[in-house]
């Protein structure tokens, strides 16, 4: 299926829930994934919707809002991360296909071997875990160090 912007997009039918578990990667990166996929990922677009007051900007970047897509596909560091762990090829083209991150992780969930996809799910991980620490602890790694961190983490 097509949006007005001729992306594609699936239909809840279409989302395969077992593929996301299916996956080789450790459980907390199942797990985030599986909470991106369900729109629970708290974002700072996300807690604005919730009425939580707080800056809207990328706590990295402090260029763009921070959103699902934002954060693990659009900012600088993300780009850079997916880069040095790899998995440009595995994610670009399907940035130019859908345009919802949760769209994104299904497809690579279900199209991709449980290996890539599981290295993909730490990425995420490690995406998210740097974006946290920079959030509570002021503490912030460049994103070829993060994929570099990611290829390893998942290696283990
Ligand atoms: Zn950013």
């Amino acid at each position: 299926m097509m949006n007005v912007t001729g992306k594609a997009y699936m239909s809840f039918q279409q989302r395969d829930w077992g593929s996301l578990w299916a996956i080789r990667s450790p459980p907390k990166a199942k797990h985030l994934l599986w909470r991106i996929a369900k729109g629970c990922l708290p974002t700072r677009m996300r807690l604005q919707e919730k009425r939580v007051s707080c800056p809207l900007l990328c706590p990295l970047c402090n260029q763009h809002n921070e959103d699902d897509w934002h954060v693990l596909f659009g900012c600088a560091t993300s780009s850079q991360a997916r880069q040095s762990a790899c998995l440009e090829q595995v994610i670009l083209p399907r940035l130019q296909r859908f345009s919802s991150a949760t769209d994104v992780i299904f497809d690579i969930c279900s199209n991709e071997s449980q290996e890539t996809a599981g290295s993909f799910a730490m990425l995420v991980w490690v995406l998210w875990n740097n974006r946290n620490n920079c959030v509570w602890n002021d503490m912030n790694e460049s994103g070829s160090c993060l994929g570099i961190k990611a290829r390893h983490l998942w290696a283990e």
